[in-house]
């Protein structure tokens, strides 16, 4: 077996392994390997070992491999950086997903770009958990509302949450920041949307995302190895 599909059997089990002792069946997380800056060949090599769901944030980077790997064609594409909002249509015409919406500007023009004859675009809006100046994401008070207003928008569908907290080597920190998100998910289910998704967890965090109730995790180091600095 090779390094990349070891790699990837090893991250299967730590989630089953985490999602058994959250008393959760494995089957209810999904995987997405995150391939950023990793070649196409990369991606290859882990569709031949099982994995059908990438996760990329670099637009260009992401269209080329696409492209590349346009045989393929049962894999699903999730985009999960940050959005220009200049850059909508190419992520309306090639990806499944869109992990990272944080304005209702972004969350429109993927609605009017995404094509009629293509299924609706997969969407969860960013939460800025830890509220770093930094990053991307809404705020967890500003959910309730974009979130009313992405559910009105034709030919994409509202599916979740999703996060990247602070690195902390506070475990009790980052458990409750996943805990914060999940409360809110609820709280939209409570309200009446049907969402179905928490996408948080990475190779650092997956076991604690999974505790607290992720249902897709995005895992890259762990499956790729080290990226060089972008
Ligand atoms: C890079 C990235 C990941 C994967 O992080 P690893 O620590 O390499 O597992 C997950 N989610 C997002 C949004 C990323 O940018």
């Amino acid at each position: 077996m090779n390094l990349l599909a070891k790699n990837l059997k090893n991250v299967k089990q730590r989630l089953m392994q985490a999602a058994t002792q959250a008393n959760r069946s494995a089957e209810s997380i999904r995987l997405i390997a995150v391939s950023k800056t990793k070649p196409a060949a990369d991606i290859e090599q882990a569709y031949l070992a099982g994995q059908r769901e990438f996760g990329e944030n670099y637009l260009q980077e992401a269209v080329d491999k696409i492209a590349q790997l346009s045989q393929l064609a049962d894999i699903k594409w999730h985009f999960i950086g940050s959005i220009q909002s200049n850059k909508t249509k190419q992520i309306a015409e090639y990806f499944d997903w869109v992990h990272s919406v944080d304005r209702l500007k972004l969350a429109q023009r993927l609605s009017q770009q995404r094509v009629d004859t293509k299924a609706p675009l997969n969407i969860c809006l960013q939460v800025n958990i830890s509220h770093e100046d930094s990053k991307s994401g809404i705020l967890l008070a500003e959910v309730p509302l974009l979130a009313k207003q992405v559910c009105q928008l034709k030919n994409i569908t509202l599916r979740g949450l999703m996060a990247i907290p602070l690195k902390t080597k506070d475990t009790a920190q980052q458990r409750q920041y996943f805990k914060q998100i999940k409360d809110c998910f609820d709280e939209l289910n409570r309200q009446g949307m049907q969402l179905d998704t928490l996408s948080m967890g990475m190779s650092n965090d997956m076991e604690i995302a999974i505790a607290e109730g992720a249902t897709m995790i995005r895992v890259g180091t762990a499956i790729f190895g080290e990226r060089a600095q972008k």
